[in-house]
């Protein structure tokens, strides 16, 4: 393979599943063409090992309160995000969004949480990260009311059409393991017809692993697979993905060129 840089634009490496053997999992990263990592938080009793992870080269923080963990999560922690925005060294406001399975938390609880942060971002003028399952046409609906907001939409799993409104609205489309599995269509399309400077590329570690690593934990330096599987569906070279998505995620997350 030629030589380029990848940048994990979502990956959970502060989970504890990768205490035992983080500081490798970086080095085999880094050895896979993947030099940067950007961690979106989950809930607030983490931000702080994740601002400590953070401390090292090349690893970014973004600080916020993830959907799943809805009934954790108080209304005092935004008032805390706001003041840890400002303190703590960080690219963007994230893990929010809307997460509409059955079984999720309160639809009324995530929407709450859903706008404050999108009000905090607009304010602190950062880029936000958004998870977005099932829900969608309503996080475009409620992006109309926040019409200076700029981000990423992670693990996309929406329509192409609704991709196109969202890159219109100033966002990028971020893309993990589910574009290399062989039925997975809607995703090939998203990742053939979108154009490629609006595309990002993730691993979601732990979670979301690619075909070739099914039932295992995710880790960053399988980015190379979905680069792969992209560079594929899009009939170019990985040189030209991986330079152009790499630039993407440095422009988002305003970090430092490589
Ligand atoms: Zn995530």
């Amino acid at each position: 393979m030629r030589i380029y840089s990848l940048i994990d634009a979502h990956c959970h490496l502060d989970f504890t599943c990768f205490n035992p053997d983080r500081k490798q999992l970086i080095a085999q990263a880094h050895s896979n063409h993947v030099k940067k990592i950007i961690i979106p938080a989950t809930q607030k009793i983490y931000w702080e090992r994740i601002k400590q992870l953070c401390q090292q080269a090349d690893l970014y923080a973004c600080y916020g309160l993830h959907p799943y963990w809805v009934n954790q999560h108080k209304t005092e922690d935004l008032a805390e995000l706001e003041k840890n925005l400002n303190d703590y060294d960080c690219v963007a406001v994230g893990e929010c969004g809307l997460d509409f399975r059955p079984g999720q938390a309160d639809k009324k609880q995530q929407l709450y949480y859903f706008e404050a942060q999108l009000t905090i971002a607009q304010q602190q003028a950062l880029p936000v990260v958004i998870h977005a399952v099932r829900a969608t046409e309503v996080v475009l609906d409620i992006l109309k009311k926040h019409p200076h907001l700029h981000g990423m939409i992670h693990s996309y799993s929406g329509s192409l059409e609704q991709a196109r409104q969202l890159i219109d609205r100033g966002f990028y489309i971020s893309i993990g393991g589910a574009i290399t599995y062989p039925q997975a269509r809607r995703i090939h399309r998203i990742g053939q017809h979108i154009p490629l400077s609006a595309l990002l590329l993730e691993t979601d570690a732990p979670d979301q692993p690619d075909y070739s690593h099914q039932g295992e934990r995710n880790q960053p330096a399988y980015l190379v697979n979905t680069l792969q599987a992209v560079a594929e569906l899009r009939d170019e070279d990985t040189a030209v993905i991986a330079t152009q998505t790499t630039l993407n995620t440095e422009n988002l997350f305003n970090l430092p060129g490589s």
